[in-house]
């Protein structure tokens, strides 16, 4: 839904809550969600009216976060930065796709889906690759073991752990630089030891990696960079 406040343009979507104790207006990235108690009859629109200025300061942010949004196209010879290096859309005969010094897409299974598809496909291969190999360096060093290793899709989270050590990982980090990548496996790792975000778990992570801290910066101020299809945000702005 759109609202219309000092002449900019507030893009918002409305929940009912039964959990929820009062109203509130979170921050989407590109968007707000009012969240209203379902006893309420508070409207979502004058609350966002009611919250003008500080309504008005997040917008200036989710239109920062809309410019980051690399426009890449899903295409044969487009140019797609995977794990900081560019590399371009080939499509050619072969068996299956693969990340090497380009992204190479197999002629066939093209043709049954789509290049968006198989692109889709084969990061999320390279990311399993990545968060494999990564998570098992790091653990062998702290003598730790994960269970297993889940490679997801998901808006906001980048990893997390599980109280039955098994990690997770947001594919979409592959469209980030490597650094970054292990960072949040390092994250993830030091999870298995300390469950919290403790003096004990961050002194592991530095152990791990080091660089953690602009690491963690980037993925705060960079993650428009690792849209994978800024079309799936369009839908939610309508
Ligand atoms: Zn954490």
């Amino acid at each position: 839904m759109r609202l219309e406040l000092d002449g900019e343009t507030v893009r918002y979507t409305t929940r009912t809550s039964s959990k929820a104790q009062k109203p509130n207006i979170r921050s989407k990235k590109t968007y707000f969600e009012v969240v209203i108690p379902e006893k309420s009859a508070l409207k979502a629109e004058n609350l966002l009216k009611r919250k003008k200025n500080w309504v008005l300061r997040i917008r200036k942010d989710h239109e920062k976060y809309r410019e980051k949004i690399p426009k890449r196209l899903f295409m044969e010879g487009e140019n797609w930065r995977v794990l900081g290096e560019q590399k371009e859309i080939r499509i050619e005969s072969r068996k299956t796709g693969k990340v090497d010094d380009d992204i190479l897409l197999a002629e066939h299974l093209v043709e049954r889906t789509s290049v968006k598809y198989r692109l889709k496909q084969v990061l999320k291969d390279e990311a399993r690759n990545i968060f494999e190999y990564k998570s098992d360096l790091y653990t062998d060093r702290i003598a730790e073991d994960y269970e297993k290793i889940f490679v997801r899709d998901q808006t906001t989270r980048w990893g997390s752990c599980s109280r039955k050590k098994n990690l997770n990982f947001n594919w979409r980090l592959v469209l980030g630089p490597q650094r970054v990548v292990d960072y949040v496996v390092a994250h993830e790792v030091a999870h298995l030891v300390h469950m919290n975000h403790g003096e004990e778990f961050w002194v592991l992570v530095e152990e791990l990696h080091p660089d953690h801290r602009s690491s963690k910066d980037w993925l705060e101020q960079n993650a428009a960079e690792l849209t994978f299809d800024p079309e799936s945000l369009r839908l939610l702005n309508r």
